[in-house]
């Protein structure tokens, strides 16, 4: 999200933008709270957010910011209902330009809570320290107590006794351990959604998040969840010119995790929860994780704001999208070309790190030069390494492993290991691929080259098999499947594509028939799958060095070189680094 840091006046919004607003309950829980005040903090353009918690919130909750602050003669009208300084006219919400928009939230927390506020705003930098900051403070709503104090620019908003008030409210409140368990999860997510600004998490007296505010979304994640190798997250960059930009990270299948919560989408640099997005992006991983697992992921939208409505749900965590369907496959496609390329890596990991607390304080200067992310400038592929296709054209093959796995060091040092059977299947599917889509596009008048059977194979079909498959004969034809109807439900094929495991291919006809005949849209796709994997060269085979040379050659020159057509890893990297961390060198 572009963030414009100017401060308008607080003003009561008009009636008719009032009406605008979605109805509905802010503060339902501490978390609420949280999400709310640092809302506030980034909105105010701040590059430090400090947050403590207490007694699982019900005691305690502070927010400190360094954020432009709120003039003294304006601080109770903050506190009241539809008061804001973010918009003032129904077309405002149509491009929103800040996270909060509503004019609610301290109105809310105030009316449940004792709510003190300090501001400093930052046009009084001229002034007497002990002048510049006012306090006010309100319970129940109503105003208590006000008085001056000093400190730097900036707002304090503190929290205390929710819920007092509301006896209901009290009694389903969970354990402070599940609160402040929430509570860390929302400030990751701000962590990495806003990775030029330095956050910290205090829970009960212990320092439970730190982060750097470096600006960089990968260091951001490394130091939320003690990530052991940089090469374990694979950058993503994709920009449809004038309409959106994608950028993010896709975690590598060893960081798999029981739990969905490490998937973070921020849209407009507002963190959003969508069903149908995040199965979006899951789906790019096809069946790269185990079952149960899901991956670790941040991906930032960039979209026109009038293409995004969040006005829908007083959260502001659910949007509605104009052309969800188009953005569905855009993620899906995100994910899965990044991983095509990403070769697998040998640890799994469990993170966060064993200690979940974070205790170190992180080294490095205080960057108050950057400001809150312009949220596609935490996305330069810094330390990321080389695309997996450019590695491999450099590969130099060492020797082969139980006449199965290709052994090739990369030029840095670094170890790779290659399904010699698989890598095949991929360069044949890719070739099979283009051919195919030559011909359907009509660029190339001939199809494949087709292989005579010594003897014809006859196959029986079953009666709905056989009407598809009838169909389907000119097509086949195209693929070097020479095959035609030989009385009622039976076939009779002559030919298979020709090629180096065209022999191969003679033994598996009957199930490339099964295949040809599916009842299924993808059926052209899984039978160029089927002729790949069956015409192969196959683990057993011994491979002189040059041999194995030529398959890294021809890997290196297709587009999806780290997972075969069945989406099951290729290559196995021992990166440097791994080597120096295991060895301890
Ligand atoms: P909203 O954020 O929707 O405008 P809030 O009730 O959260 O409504 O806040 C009301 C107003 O108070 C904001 O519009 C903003 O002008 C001011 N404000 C609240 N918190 C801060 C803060 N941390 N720094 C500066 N201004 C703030
Ligand atoms: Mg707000």
């Amino acid at each position: 999200m572009s963030m414009v840091h100017t401060r308008n006046p607080i003003l009561v919004l008009p009636a008719d933008v009032a009406e605008r607003i979605a109805a509905g309950e802010v503060i339902e829980r501490p978390v609420s709270v949280v999400k709310e005040l640092v809302e506030n903090a980034l909105d105010a353009g701040a590059h430090e957010v400090r947050v403590e918690v207490r007694g699982g919130g019900l005691r305690l909750m502070r927010v400190t910011d360094d954020g432009y602050g709120i003039p003294e003669d304006e601080l109770e009208r903050a506190c009241a209902r539809h008061t804001t300084s973010k918009i003032s006219t129904v077309e405002d919400l149509n491009s929103l330009h800040t996270l909060g928009f509503r004019g609610e939230a301290l109105a809310s927390i105030a009316a449940v809570s004792e709510l003190t506020l300090v501001s400093r705003p930052i046009e009084t930098e001229g002034l007497e320290e002990e002048a510049a900051a006012a306090s006010l403070t309100l319970r129940g709503g109503e105003v208590t107590q006000r008085s001056r104090r000093a400190r730097l620019h900036g707002t304090t908003v503190t929290v205390r006794d929710l819920f007092y008030n509301v006896p209901a409210r009290l009694k389903f409140m969970r354990g402070a351990r599940t609160e402040t368990g929430h509570i860390l999860q929302l400030m990751r997510r701000y962590a990495v959604g806003y990775p030029g600004v330095r956050f910290n998490l205090t829970l009960e007296e212990t320092t439970a998040l730190q982060t750097s505010g470096t600006g960089d979304v990968a260091t951001t994640l490394a130091e939320l969840y003690h990530l052991p190798l940089s090469e374990m997250l694979h950058p993503v960059a994709v920009e449809v010119a004038g309409q959106y930009r994608i950028q993010g990270y896709v975690g590598n299948r060893a960081l798999a995790q029981s739990s969905r919560q490490h998937i973070m989408l921020f849209i407009n640099g507002r963190w959003v929860q969508s069903r149908v997005l995040q199965d979006a992006l899951e789906a790019g991983y096809r069946g790269l994780l185990p079952k149960g697992k899901h991956p670790l992921l941040v991906f930032s939208l960039q979209l026109p704001t009038e293409d995004v409505d969040v006005n829908v749900h007083p959260a502001k965590t659910e949007v509605k999208l104009l052309h969800e369907a188009e953005i569905v496959a855009a993620l899906t496609q995100a994910v899965q070309s990044v991983l095509e390329r990403s070769p697998a890596l040998p640890t799994s990991t469990d993170f966060p790190g064993p200690e979940l607390v974070y205790q170190r304080r992180l080294p490095g200067p205080h960057r108050r030069g950057l400001h809150v992310a312009e949220s596609a400038e935490g996305y330069k592929a810094e330390k990321a390494p080389p695309a997996a296709a450019e590695v491999i054209a450099t590969l130099r093959p060492l020797a082969q492993l139980q006449q199965a796995v290709i052994l090739a060091e990369a030029p840095d040092g670094s170890l790779y290991l290659i399904d010699q059977h698989r890598a095949h299947e991929r360069v044949i599917y890719e070739h099979l691929r283009s051919k195919h889509i030559g011909v359907l596009a009509d660029e190339s008048e001939e199809g494949m080259d087709s292989h005579l059977l010594l003897e014809p194979v006859i196959i029986e079909m079953k009666r709905y098999q056989a009407e598809l498959l009838e169909q389907r004969l000119p097509m086949l034809r195209d693929l070097g499947l020479e095959c035609e109807r030989f009385g009622g439900r039976s076939f009779l094929i002559r030919s298979v594509p020709a090629g180096e495991g065209q022999e191969q291919l003679a033994g598996h006809i009957h199930e490339l028939a099964e295949i040809a005949a599916e009842d299924s849209e993808d059926w052209e796709d899984h039978l160029l799958i089927g002729l790949a994997c069956r015409s192969a060269m196959r683990r057993g085979r011994v491979l002189g060095i040059a041999e194995q040379q030529t398959l890294i050659t021809a890997l290196a020159n297709v587009s999806a070189p780290a997972v075969c057509p069945h989406g099951s890893p290729i290559l196995l990297h021992y990166s440097r680094n791994f080597l120096i961390e295991k060895f301890d060198w």
